[in-house]
C-alpha cells in the first residue's frame, strides 16, 4: 500500500488517499478527539467503493469495485499507526469507504486479529453500518467474547420511503426489522447500541421527523444513544444541504422532550473533504496519473 496524497485539517484530522497493491484507491484517516482516551481514532475503509449508493456520500456516487481483504484492512491500521506522532494506543472505526457488513467475513476476521495480537494498542473498535438485520444479530454473537466493540447504525431517515430514496441499499430492510434486530443485539451482548442521524435542511429535521424517530427508538428502552450531526456537504451535485446549528439544537431539544437519549456530534475534517470517499472521487475525477 502506498500513500498517494494527504490532507490535514485545522482540527488535526489527517486523511490519506492510498493506492492498494491491486492498483485501486481507498481512503484512511486518523482523527484526534481530545476528550477521548485514547485520543487517536483510525478511520478504516472496508471496501473499494460502496454498493449502498447513499445520495449524501461521495463513495455512494462512485460505485463498487471490490471488498478489501482482512490483511489490507490491517495494513491500513499499521500504516496509520506508523504516521501518528505519539505511539500510544488508538481506536479503530470501520467508518471509511464501504459498508462493513457487505464484507462481513473479512471484517470479523480483522476485528478478531485487532482484539488479539493488537490488543495492547488497539483499545476500542467501532463500526458503522446501514444495519442489515440478520447481520446485526450475527455480529452480536460473533463478537460476544471480544471487549470494547461498539456497533453504530446509520439511521438518518425515519420512514422507509425516505431512507430507501436517499440510501438505496437499504431497500431490502425495513426500519422496524432493523430496530428489532438491534433489540436482539442488545439482549445478546448486554451492550448499548448507537445510532447516527445526519441532519439535512428541510429533509429530515421537522417536528414530524423527531416524533417518528422517537416512536421508532423508544422501543429500545434507553439501551441506545442517538448521535445527531449536521451533514457535511460533498461537492458532487446533490439536492442536499446541511441543517443550521440553530435547527440542530432545536431538533435535539425536541427529541429530549420525547424521551430520546441524544447527543450532538461535530463532524471532523470538514475543511478537507471529511465525508467518506471524497478524496478518492476527486482523484478519479481529476484523472491524474500518480504512477
Ligand atoms: S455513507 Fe457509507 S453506506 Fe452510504 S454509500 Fe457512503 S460508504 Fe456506503
Amino acid at each position: 500500500m502506498k500513500i498517494i496524497k494527504n490532507l490535514i485539517s485545522i482540527d488535526k484530522t489527517e486523511k490519506y488517499l492510498i493506492r492498494t497493491n491491486w492498483g485501486d484507491y481507498i481512503e484512511s484517516a486518523y482523527i484526534i478527539v481530545p476528550y477521548l482516551r485514547p485520543q487517536y481514532v483510525f478511520c478504516i475503509s472496508t471496501q473499494v467503493g460502496c454498493r449502498v449508493g447513499c445520495k449524501f456520500c461521495a463513495s455512494g456516487s462512485s460505485g463498487f469495485v471490490r471488498n478489501l481483504k482482512f490483511d489490507e484492512m490491517l495494513s491500513e491500521v499499521e500504516l496509520l499507526y506508523s504516521l501518528i506522532h505519539s505511539k500510544n494506543s488508538f481506536r479503530v472505526a470501520f467508518m471509511g469507504v464501504g459498508e462493513p457488513f457487505h464484507n462481513y467475513l473479512n471484517l470479523v476476521k480483522t476485528i478478531k486479529i485487532l482484539s488479539g495480537s493488537f490488543s495492547n494498542v488497539c483499545k476500542r473498535i467501532s463500526l458503522s453500518s446501514i444495519g442489515i438485520p440478520r447481520l446485526i444479530t450475527k455480529f452480536g454473537e460473533d463478537t460476544l467474547d471480544l471487549p470494547g466493540i461498539n456497533l453504530q447504525i446509520s439511521i438518518n431517515f425515519c420512514t422507509d420511503e425516505k431512507r430507501r430514496y436517499y440510501m438505496p441499499g437499504t431497500c431490502k430492510y425495513s426500519l422496524i426489522k432493523t430496530i428489532e434486530a438491534c433489540q436482539k443485539y442488545i439482549l445478546i451482548t448486554k451492550k448499548r447500541i448507537y445510532f447516527t442521524y445526519l441532519l439535512f435542511d428541510g429533509i429530515n429535521d421537522s417536528f414530524h421527523d423527531a416524533q417518528n424517530l422517537a416512536k421508532i427508538l423508544n422501543i429500545l428502552d434507553n439501551n441506545y444513544i442517538l448521535k445527531v450531526s449536521i451533514y457535511n456537504p460533498i461537492s458532487q451535485s446533490n439536492d442536499l444541504s446541511p441543517a443550521s446549528v440553530h435547527k440542530a439544537l432545536w431538533f435535539k431539544e425536541l427529541l429530549e422532550k420525547f424521551g430520546i437519549n441524544v447527543e450532538i456530534f461535530q463532524s471532523m475534517g470538514k475543511d478537507i473533504s471529511g465525508g467518506c470517499g471524497q478524496m478518492r472521487v476527486y482523484h478519479e475525477i481529476s484523472k491524474i496519473s500518480f504512477k
